[in-house]
């Protein structure tokens, strides 16, 4: 018996679910990229997305993944041999270290673990040691998408500025953006990359790079940056395709704008309440499926728990059955648990993700659930029954 047929839920931490209306705007043929309808759309396209960063200064945009934003904001702000501190408390601020490592920056990382946030007062304590400033800038991750850890990105920005250092500020919003609060100008952030496809619901392959005057500046000496990464002329272009480098991603832009437009008819505040409802619902049904048997949301404390994915630990080698049954048998794809182990170990079936971002709401979320708890007794992993109530009554209780 399969009971997979009809609207599946990629529930996986991006790509997320695209709306139809995303989907509907790409489906075109190819415009005239030099003049005409889609050169005259871009201006208030990039308006719009300063709006979600919460910014007035620039955002360029690249033909890129997150990975491309990455390098694009190194190469902009560093130089090789350069010193960088990486807050990590995941995979993902580790990649991004090894990311500027490759470029020839030299990094630091000061590790947090996977199962806590940033602690402000190890990070004041490593910048106060660094009298002669040698470090150039502070790498942070707002959501770890690995550990559905979620920083206090205010609080890091507090912290180097009681001691005083001039470093800049960078941080990866890719799985953030657009889901959970995040206040680029008034939290002194310098330097900030997102993605198209996680909370922006629109396909992989834009990456974005905000910027401040303080990075810049530090532009200006910048000894990595190179002819395409270069975001002064995605910034100020004199001809259109400028802004990209070379041919626009046409198709993109129109998805992209159709979602900034739905960002806009439902509001931030809207779409950050949505997001956060949804994500207590799933830490409902989980910490009480937890009550008997092995599984726990990694982060323990709800208050540094991402509103945009969440990690779960099995303890048990159920995981990859559990995820298998629900995609196979009832059409809900869940996540890896990425960078927690190797994909050869016993160990990799012990952790999965569920993806809450983006175009998902109290019906898709309480589908899913109820799928999981299915899930849960069909693979025989030990839980106490009855989670998906107690998200369905968290709905209940708010909506
Ligand atoms: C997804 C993600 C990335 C990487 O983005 P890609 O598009 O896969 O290169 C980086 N950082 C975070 C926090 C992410 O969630």
């Amino acid at each position: 018996m399969n009971l997979s047929s009809g609207i599946s839920y990629l529930a996986i931490p991006g790509p997320s679910v695209m709306p139809e209306r995303v989907l509907m705007a790409m489906h075109r043929s190819a415009p005239n990229i030099y003049e005409g309808e889609l050169v005259a759309m871009v201006p208030e396209l990039v308006d719009r997305l300063k709006r979600v960063a919460r910014t007035k200064h620039d955002v360029a945009i690249y033909i890129a993944n997150g990975h491309g934003a990455w390098e694009a904001a190194v190469s902009n702000a560093l130089s090789a041999g350069d010193h960088v501190l990486a807050l990590a408390t995941g995979s993902f601020a580790h990649g991004w270290a090894e990311v500027a490592q490759r470029m020839g920056v030299e990094t630091e990382v000061l590790d947090f673990g996977q199962r806590s946030a940033v602690d402000p007062e190890r990070l004041s304590e490593r910048l106060r040691k660094d009298q002669d400033h040698e470090i150039k800038a502070v790498l942070a991750v707002h959501t770890d998408t690995s550990t559905g850890i979620r920083n206090d990105i205010e609080a890091i920005r507090s912290a180097i500025d009681m001691t005083g250092h001039p470093a800049l500020f960078m941080v990866d919003c890719i799985a953030s953006l657009g889901c959970d609060r995040f206040e680029m100008d008034a939290w002194g952030v310098d330097v900030m990359v997102a993605g198209s496809q996680k909370g922006l619901m629109t396909p992989p392959g834009l990456g974005f790079v905000y910027f401040n005057e303080k990075a810049d500046a530090a532009r200006n000496d910048a000894g990595l940056v190179s002819y395409y990464w270069d975001w002064r002329a995605r910034v100020a272009p004199e001809v259109f395709y400028q802004y990209f480098g070379g041919t626009a991603p046409a198709h993109h832009l129109y998805g992209l704008r159709e979602a900034l437009l739905m960002i806009e008819e439902e509001g931030l505040d809207g779409i950050w309440a949505r997001h956060a409802a949804i994500a207590e619902a799933v830490w409902a049904a989980f910490d009480h499926w937890g009550k008997e048997g092995p599984l726990q949301v990694n982060a323990p404390d709800p208050s540094i728990r991402s509103h945009s994915v969440t990690a779960l630990l099995t303890g048990s080698a159920k995981a990859t059955a559990l995820r298998e049954w629900c995609e196979s048998r009832a059409g809900l794809t869940l996540g890896i648990g990425l960078g927690m182990a190797e994909r050869t170990t016993p160990e990799w079936h012990h952790f999965f993700r569920l993806g809450h971002m983006g175009h998902v709401n109290a019906q898709m979320i309480l589908g899913a659930l109820g799928t999981v708890e299915a899930g849960l007794k069909a693979v025989g992993l030990p839980h106490r029954p009855g989670g998906a109530l107690k998200a369905s009554e968290l709905f209940a209780a708010r909506a």
